[in-house]
């Protein structure tokens, strides 16, 4: 390939090379690289040879002059055929080969070097045209460092229509979005009074409860751009790629201030950053990181407002929680009876349905969905009714929805069998009835049997007393109103549930403390062994095995007293537990006022110790 050999030659074949070597013209063979043979012929020749119109052109583009060229197959051969063409002809001088080797530079230049670069830009090329250009949608892969985001624009991506008109529920979320809404659409209002805006809000709750909704509403109330991405947006396998993203975000949000940027799932970056180094994740917490300059790096006068969903608070970085930071935690959890209707009314809304169709009925049946899954429904009804050529969906396709849907949400475990709800309407009516009725428990502010999303069933919600001491009174009281479920699932089926795990947890830590850390036990006496647990480092019990002993049962002792207690309170009180708990099965959730209105005020009030 490639080997230099004169422009001015000729390419002939064997049996040319034949005749011109007996000719006797031949003044000199020359072998070059072993490849190519070149054939000059004596110059009184070369003025009759054709061989003159044919370099003609080319003369003198080296030094070699015009000759013939052909093609060695193998050197030996070749050599044999001179020889015999020789000892043939003995009258004509035919000159024996000479060799040369001959370096050209261009050919390994262009074999080695060129050549393969032209590959690679040809397939640049292709790459790049089947990404459809630097803006077709393969594109990212130049853009790995820019952020993800989805942004809703006025302009160019078509405006947020979302208002809090379609979020149905969620009023007391609303209201605390409602300050973020107005501060956005006249934020001199409040910067001249010096007031600070949260910065960051927290939406808390479980999956398809409406929180990217309220987040896009409260950008469509304020008629602001939305930057919406997933926290797993940010995170990529290669290192720097998510806190470049983080700054690229805030980068394009500062353009568009006043803005909104919504970071979904942000327990994909935010967890708490790594306590033992084995198994950190040093990509994540650059990430969390570079989150945690930017909201430092902008005060809330620049316009730029985070707002970001997770479905546990808990496992978030403390340092993302702090103020300046997400200092304001909305909750939102899965909605109630009434909320599950307004929530059918806005979906119903945008399908045909028969007039049987109400969504109070559909609010009935379906308890423990969240949003996601009543919209879920609605789309499926209309589904299985165009498939039947039907011009409404009624009642029959509704249900075949539901069907359709609690199957999917029984495998996710997020659906409760009515016999399970009868028994946490009576477990959860069980703590409100002694925390009603027992002097130094905890005033309760409402009780409900909605599902949460940190898997607990129901809860009881109390408000905490402002306290710095608390008296035996109070802590045995305290643990009698935690038993109260267990106890009401004894009194009224005499059956227990594994529904009071985390009471009974409660309950245990409380008499611990009590008998081992407080000293309010008679029998194991005012000792402590707080301080010695902490320095043994739990390996070496500070105290004998007999006060071990001693400890446990006293306990257990404890517990026991308290739960006849709460059994024998609940019987007494049995005629409202029932009231409660049936309440509590049609209306889900039950406030103070409605434990007034049921039950009568609370016997002593709200006396504290
Ligand atoms: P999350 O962000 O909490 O997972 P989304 O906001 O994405 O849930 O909700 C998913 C869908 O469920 C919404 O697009 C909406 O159609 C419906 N939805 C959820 N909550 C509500 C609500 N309160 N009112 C009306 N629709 C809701």
């Amino acid at each position: 390939l490639f080997v230099n050999v004169g422009h001015d030659a000729k390419e002939i074949g064997g049996d040319e090379l034949n005749k011109i070597v007996k000719s006797g013209d031949v003044k000199d063979i020359l072998v070059v690289n072993s490849a190519v043979a070149e054939i000059y012929l004596k110059p009184e020749a070369l003025k009759k040879d054709s061989l003159k119109k044919v370099s003609k052109n080319a003369f003198g583009y080296n030094n070699t002059g015009p000759h013939y060229k052909t093609t060695i197959g193998a050197l030996d051969k070749f050599e044999d055929k001179i020889s015999k063409l020789q000892a043939e002809n003995p009258t004509v001088v035919i000159p024996s080969p000479r060799f040369e080797t001959r370096i050209n530079w261009l050919g390994p230049l262009v074999n080695y070097l060129l050549f393969p670069l032209g590959i690679l830009a040809l397939l640049w090329f292709l790459v790049f045209r089947q990404m459809g250009g630097p803006n077709g949608p393969g594109s990212q892969l130049f853009n790995i460092g820019r952020s993800r985001a989805t942004l809703f624009d006025s302009k160019e991506n078509g405006k947020v229509n979302v208002t809090f008109q379609d979020v149905a529920g969620l009023d007391e979320a609303k209201e605390e979005v409602m300050e973020v809404v107005d501060f956005l659409r006249t934020p001199k209002k409040y910067t001249a009074l010096g007031a600070k805006i949260p910065k960051g809000v927290l939406l808390v709750g479980p999956p398809g409860t409406g929180k990217t909704l309220l987040a896009k509403a409260v950008a469509g109330e304020a008629g602001v751009p939305f930057f919406t991405l997933s926290g797993s947006d940010f995170v990529e396998m290669f290192v720097g790629v998510g806190a470049s993203r983080v700054r690229d975000l805030f980068a394009q949000a500062r353009a568009k201030a006043p803005c909104i940027i919504f970071i979904d799932e942000i327990d994909a970056i935010g967890r708490t950053r790594g306590r033992n180094s084995m198994n950190s994740n040093d990509e994540r917490e650059n990430t969390l990181n570079q989150l945690l300059v930017e909201m430092d790096g902008f005060g809330t006068d620049k316009g730029i407002i985070l707002m970001a969903a997770t479905n546990r608070a808990d496992v978030l970085d403390q340092a993302l929680l702090r103020p300046g930071r997400f200092d304001r935690q909305i909750e939102i959890d899965r909605p109630d009876i009434v909320g599950r209707e307004q929530i059918f009314n806005v979906h119903l809304k945008n399908v045909k349905t028969a007039s049987e169709v109400t969504a109070s009925s559909l609010a009935e049946m379906t308890p423990g969905f969240a949003g996601a899954d009543i919209a879920n429904i609605c789309n499926e009804a209309v589904l299985i009714a165009a498939r039947r050529d039907k011009s409404e969906a009624d009642m029959l396709d509704f249900n075949f929805a539901l069907d359709r849907i609690i199957g999917g949400l029984e495998k996710k475990n997020k659906l409760i069998a009515p016999e399970e709800k009868n028994i946490i309407a009576y477990h959860e009516a069980g703590h409100a009835i002694c925390g009603w009725f027992l002097e130094h428990a905890m005033p309760l502010v409402k009780v409900t049997i909605v599902p949460r999303g940190s898997g607990t069933l129901g809860y009881a919600q109390y408000l905490p007393k402002d306290e710095y001491i608390t008296r035996t009174e109070a802590l045995l009281d305290r643990m009698c109103m935690t038993l109260g479920g267990r106890a009401a699932e004894s009194v009224m089926f005499d059956k227990i549930s594994t529904g009071a795990l985390s009471d009974l947890d409660q309950v245990t830590r409380m008499a611990y403390a009590m008998v081992a850390i407080y000293g309010m036990n008679e029998r194991v006496g005012h000792v402590s062994f707080y301080e010695m647990q902490q320095q043994g480092g739990g390996f070496t019990k500070p105290y004998s095995e007999e006060t071990s002993y001693l400890i446990d049962t006293e306990c257990r002792r404890v517990i026991e007293e308290q739960y006849e207690r709460a059994k024998a309170l609940l019987k007494d009180k049995r005629y409202e537990l029932e009231l409660l708990a049936k309440e509590l099965l049609s209306k889900e959730v039950l406030h103070k006022s409605d434990l007034e209105r049921l039950i009568g005020p609370r016997p002593s009030g709200l006396k504290l110790i």
